[in-house]
């Protein structure tokens, strides 16, 4: 029975793949169909039958069950078509498998803790097969993308981001764990929908919560040590900046939402500065969402200002200004407002709105990272468009549903003249005869690179100079050619060098700061990462 067991085992099935010597040696004769073929044409054939589907989310599915039966056929065939199928696995595809996933869920994928195992968390993980553990991402399914609270159902975003960790960062795939907290639910529809598959009660909150996080931190520190890497990720803004202040200090963690997509977005104004004249500190920059997102890039924007220039942050911080729900955020509303808003509270006479706001205060670059679709209207976009003759405006919001525009508006209402990036694709828009292909800012540029990086050095802390690091090392990959098609990112295609040199550059930062633990250093950090990255091709037994 090992052949057939052998064929059922994802991490080890290559399906027509084993060659006769194979078969004969691992009793798989008689379990498979005569042809072998190579894994190219496993390739061919998979990319062939994915393309007959014309819903995207039956292309999901149809990934998911390839990770399921044959894991490096599936990561072959993600690393070599990332830019078509990267929209499949990740957003704006896996936010409608997460709002669905009751009803498609076939296999669990990952760990479920949820409050009925308080006590227990560290017996769980003895459950899952693998002790080797680097990296977790973990969510509690609060804030999923722009979409809302998904609770359990939210399993499938660590599940798409642990396969962009191997996909794109080269982590071995039996070195990542994704985690679905499952602390209830407010999602009424889901609490009310029979294929439901988490628990059915409201959210917990205050010290239930608290508890059961604080058990799970602690569990995964003894079971996989210091320096395994927690992903924050798709938490609600009051848990997520509590969670990582509390464990930035005892533990290998960050939160993507707020630091990662700080680092992407930093990135893309790098290379934006090569479009448009002016230093960092010239712009003014105006977000509209003064959530995770939003704070957390204005707070690595002003940091940069601040290391650039040698002005203190208090000082940077007033060229950056957020709206969020009630408005402009100015010092008169202070008493109110929570605390990550706080340092954003300039002096100005209250706006109500986005469109108010960008007439005040005339930003050079305009960003979206509210949740919230169809708010750069037409009326902001010319606005930004008559202030600047390059405007950067970049709608970050996912999936393409909460973009605060299309590439289509932003290209039309300025005339041409925006410099656009969106945190899901869009097509290529054709306006006045021309073609104008506009970049990703998605946080998936730089976690997986940035994650290979802090495992490669045995990093012990993540530190704000590592993002840094990563948002220059990104934007240096940026080509003329690039920017000559006004793209302010590269192209996903050259993702695995990309993250090899991200990689490199965090790694080189956590040797600077003496908190690498893997040592020697290794001499060339960049070859030392290209080589550490897994390789899905098949080994032959
Ligand atoms: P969040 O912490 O919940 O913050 C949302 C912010 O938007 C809040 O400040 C909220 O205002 C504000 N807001 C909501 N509705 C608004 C409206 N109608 N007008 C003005 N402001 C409004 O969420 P987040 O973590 O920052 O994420 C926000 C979005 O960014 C999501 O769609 C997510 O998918 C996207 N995102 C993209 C990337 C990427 O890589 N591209 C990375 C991370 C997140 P109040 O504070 O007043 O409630
Ligand atoms: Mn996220």
């Amino acid at each position: 029975t090992s052949g057939y067991i052998l064929l059922r085992d994802p991490h080890l099935n290559k399906g027509l793949a084993f060659d006769e010597k194979e078969r004969s040696k691992l009793c798989l004769q008689g379990l498979l169909p005569p042809q072998c073929v190579s894994q190219e044409l496993q390739e061919k054939k998979i990319m062939h039958n994915l393309r007959q589907y014309q819903v995207p989310l039956q292309r999901y599915m149809a990934m998911m069950d390839l990770q399921e039966r044959n894991e490096r056929l599936f990561y072959k065939i993600l690393m070599n078509n990332v830019e078509e199928l990267l929209p499949i696995v990740y957003t704006p595809t896996v936010g409608e498998a997460c709002q669905k996933y009751g009803s498609i869920f076939r296999h669990p994928q990952g760990l479920y803790i949820s409050l009925n195992e308080k006590g227990r968390v560290l017996d769980l993980l003895e459950n899952w097969p693998e002790e080797n553990i680097k990296v977790i991402v973990v969510t509690d399914g609060e804030r999923i993308l722009g979409l809302g609270d998904l609770g359990c159902q939210g399993m499938g975003i660590p599940v798409g981001k642990l396969a962009l960790y191997t996909a794109l960062g080269g982590v071995n795939p039996s070195e990542c764990l994704p985690v679905a907290i499952d602390v209830g639910t407010n999602n009424e529809e889901l609490l009310n929908d029979e294929f439901y598959i988490g628990l059915r009660q409201k959210r917990a909150r205050g010290q239930e919560y608290a508890e059961l996080l604080e058990e799970f931190m602690s569990a995964v520190k003894e079971k996989y040590g210091e320096r395994v890497l927690v992903q924050f990720e798709d938490f609600a803004n009051h848990n997520a900046f509590e969670l990582l202040a509390k464990y930035r200090k005892t533990h290998l963690v960050f939160n993507d939402d707020i630091q990662g997509t700080a680092s992407v977005v930093l990135a893309g104004l790098m290379a934006a500065l090569k479009l448009v004249s002016g230093t960092l500190s010239e712009h003014t920059f105006l977000f509209l969402g003064a959530g995770e997102a939003g704070t957390g890039i204005a707070e690595l924007i002003a940091l940069e200002m601040s290391r650039q220039t040698k002005v203190p942050l208090e000082e940077t911080r007033k060229k950056i200004w957020l709206v969020d729900s009630k408005g402009l955020i100015v010092s008169s509303r202070k008493e109110s407002l929570q605390h990550f808003k706080k340092p954003w509270a300039h002096e100005h006479d209250p706006v109500k709105n986005l469109a108010d706001a960008v007439k005040a205060i005339k930003p050079t670059v305009l960003i979206g990272s509210s949740g919230v679709g169809r708010t750069f209207t037409k009326d902001v976009i010319q606005s930004m468009a008559t202030y600047n003759e390059k405007p950067i405006i970049l709608a970050l919001s996912n999936p393409t549903s909460q973009s605060e525009c299309t590439a289509e508006e932003a290209y039309t209402w300025s005339k041409g003249r925006a410099i656009f990036a969106s945190g899901s694709p869009f097509d290529p828009v054709e306006y006045n005869g021309k073609r104008y292909v506009s970049g990703q800012s998605n946080n998936a540029y730089i976690f997986p690179g940035l994650g290979l990086g802090l495992v490669m050095s045995g990093a012990m802390r993540v530190h704000d100079d590592m993002l840094l690091a990563a948002s220059e090392a990104l934007a240096q990959q940026v080509s003329e050619e690039n920017l000559d098609n006004g793209l302010i990112y590269p192209p996903f295609s050259k993702i695995r060098t990309i993250s090899a040199h991200i990689a490199a550059s965090v790694a080189a930062k956590a040797y600077d700061l003496g908190l690498a633990t893997n040592h020697p250093r290794p001499e060339n950090l960049y070859e030392h990462a290209e080589r550490s990255m897994y390789n899905p091709g098949y080994s032959s037994s």
